[in-house]
Order: C-alpha cells, then structure tokens, then sequence
C-alpha cells in the first residue's frame, strides 16, 4: 500500500496549498472506520480557504488537510456498521462539545453558538487524502451505483436540509406550491433545481452565463433555463433557492415571491457591498403577503441520508455530466485553480 499524501494549507496563510508525501496513516482516535479515498470535490470554501481567509489547523497542528466532499471506499470497520468495499462519505460537521440544545440531539447543522468543527474547514482534518478515518455515526453509506458521482452527496446534503425547511416552512398552512425559481446554476443551484424538479415543481433557474454547459444542464432537468433579471421574469415563483449570494438578486427575490411565498437564502455574500433599496416597501410586501425570508446552511444525518436517496432517484448520466473535470491528486494545483466552464471540479485518487 502506498505512503499517505494528503493535500494541505497553513491555515489563514494565503497560497500555502501544496501535497505532502509520506503522512503518518490516520489515527485510530479519527474513527472506527478506516476508508480509502476515491474522490474530492471543490467549492468556493476550498478557495477562500487556499486565499487564506478562511480555515483552523487541528489542536497542536500547524497544517490543515482540505477536502470537505469526500467519496470513498470502506478498507475495514470493526463496529459492523459498513462493509469492507462500500460506498461512504463522511459527514463534515460535529456538534460542539458543550453541546447546544440544537447540538445536544443531532442538530449540529443548526449549532447555536459556533463551537462546531468541521472537517478539512475548522479543526478536524478533511477528506483530500489517500486513507481517512470516520466514527460511524458519522459515514454515510452510498449505493454502489453511485460510484462515479457520489461525491456530491455532501453540496446535495446542503440542498436536502433547505427542501426540508421549505417544506416545514411551508406547512404552516394549507400549502400547494407550483412554481420554483432557483437563482445561480452552480453546483447548490443545479442540485437544488434537481431537487425541486423531483418534487413535481415548475423549475425556472436563472444564472447570468450564456453559453456554457448551463443552459443544456437546466433544460435536461426539464427546467426553464433564464438570463433576464429577476423583477423581468414573466411569473411570480412560490418557492425561491437562493443561491448566487448576489445582494441585488437577493432583494429582488425577496420583492418577486408569490403571496405566502416562502425564500431560501443559501448563497452567501461577501458583504462590503451597500445597495440603495427601499426596506419600507419590501417590508410591507412581506407582510402584507405573509412571506418568509430564511438562511440555511450545513446539514445534520436526516440530511444526508435524504440527499443519498435524492442522488439515487436521479439520471445518472446528469450528474456525471456535473463534474466537469476530474484532475489527478499529482495534478493538484490544476483542480484547485478555477477554469473556464467549471461545475464541480473533483480531485481523484488512484485506487
Ligand atoms: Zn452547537
């Protein structure tokens, strides 16, 4: 069996990204079951990691392994709970230790006071490894079919915990929702359009691309794929999935929703930015047609298992046809440097 490379940062130091050889085999205290990796998808928090604004190193280390979308292969679990040659992905964020009431029963994605930690993010060691550990109530097992695009489970977890509280949300009254609008087409966009198209919804994703794979991607959804603004779109949506954390699309959704009309913030700003709106009126807009506006981030076990089953349900040629590059773990420096076309970018290792 080959030495461990795992790909790391100095947390907090920009450009600090480079592949270390030969690491110590994980630690038995990471977790029962022992996990060779296949694959390692990229988002927008691996980059602001490597940027160095974002990321803690473990207790005592100095280096920080990235990598929060993992896919694997079980190589042993002595609890029992997988077995050697399945499918797992390992859930990214544990309770806090104090715990929170939110922490206290599972709810970690809900953590009310931010003592959380998360792998490859904040003091746990992430996923972009040869061999990595998880405790089992932690692994989430795949079906074997999903062996080429499991490692979306953890961006589909994301958009599995908002459709649950749209739909809880929703609950609070007699509830028929028809239309969605999901605004950005990246990987959370395209996962949440996905998700709606699979509760029987009329999907309409905007995003500001032209060409690309976007537009082709939406519409084998069965979507309506569109690049107008938001307050130009010929209908009033039931459902929004924020997605792109663009603040004038985030308060042009927020005016566009449909009376009782429910608003899914999921993109997430820079901030910095000031807009001139007028809040008078969106308050009244919101009031008087009895919206909701909500922030969702993270997700908890019940997540992650829906989003498994979410990901099973669906075309599988699609999903595959997400992951527009696949880079070799030699090649590191390429995956982790945006292109032109780019969905999901995915680190692999050889097995
Ligand atoms: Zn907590």
């Amino acid at each position: 069996m080959r030495g461990v490379r795992a790909v790391t940062v100095n947390p907090r130091v920009a450009n600090s990204l480079s592949l270390i050889e030969d690491q110590p085999e994980p630690a038995p205290e990471e977790g029962a079951i022992l996990v060779e990796a296949l694959a390692v998808g990229i988002c927008g928090t691996d980059h602001e990691i490597i940027a160095g604004e974002y990321g803690e190193a473990p207790p005592g280390a100095d280096r920080l392994v990235i990598g929060h979308e993992s896919l694997g292969r079980v190589l042993e679990d002595p609890s029992g709970t997988l077995q050697p040659g399945d499918l797992v992905a390992g859930i990214v964020r544990h309770p806090d230790p104090v715990p929170c009431p939110n922490c206290a029963v599972g709810e970690w994605d809900m953590c009310r006071n931010g003592q959380y930690t998360e792998h490859g993010i904040k003091a746990l060691p992430g996923f972009a490894r040869d061999r990595w550990r998880i405790e089992p109530q932690f692994a989430v097992g795949l079906d074997p079919a999903l062996a080429r695009v499991g490692v979306l489970l953890e961006p589909t977890s994301v958009v599995a915990k908002a459709w649950d509280h749209i739909e809880r949300i929703g609950h609070r009254a007699e509830w028929e929702p028809q239309t969605v609008l999901v605004t950005g087409a990246g990987p959370i966009g395209l996962l949440a359009a996905l998700l709606a198209t699979q509760r029987g919804l009329a999907v309409h994703v905007l995003d500001r691309a032209t060409s690309g794979p976007k537009p082709e991607l939406v519409a084998a959804l069965g979507a309506t794929y569109h690049t107008v603004a938001v307050n130009d779109l010929p209908f009033e949506p039931d459902v929004v999935v924020e997605c792109t954390g663009a603040p004038t699309v985030v308060i042009d959704v927020m005016c566009k929703a449909a009376p009782t009309g429910i608003v899914c913030l999921a993109g997430v700003s820079s901030g910095g930015r000031s807009i001139d709106f007028d809040a008078g009126a969106l308050n009244r807009a919101l009031v008087l047609e009895n919206n909701v506006v909500f922030g969702s981030v993270n997700a908890n076990r019940r997540h992650w298992t829906m989003a498994e089953q979410a990901l099973a349900r669906a075309d599988q040629s699609w999903l595959e046809s997400l992951l527009t590059r696949r880079v070799p773990v030699e090649r590191y420096d390429e995956a982790y440097t945006a292109g032109p076309g780019d969905i999901k970018v995915v680190l692999e290792f050889a097995s």
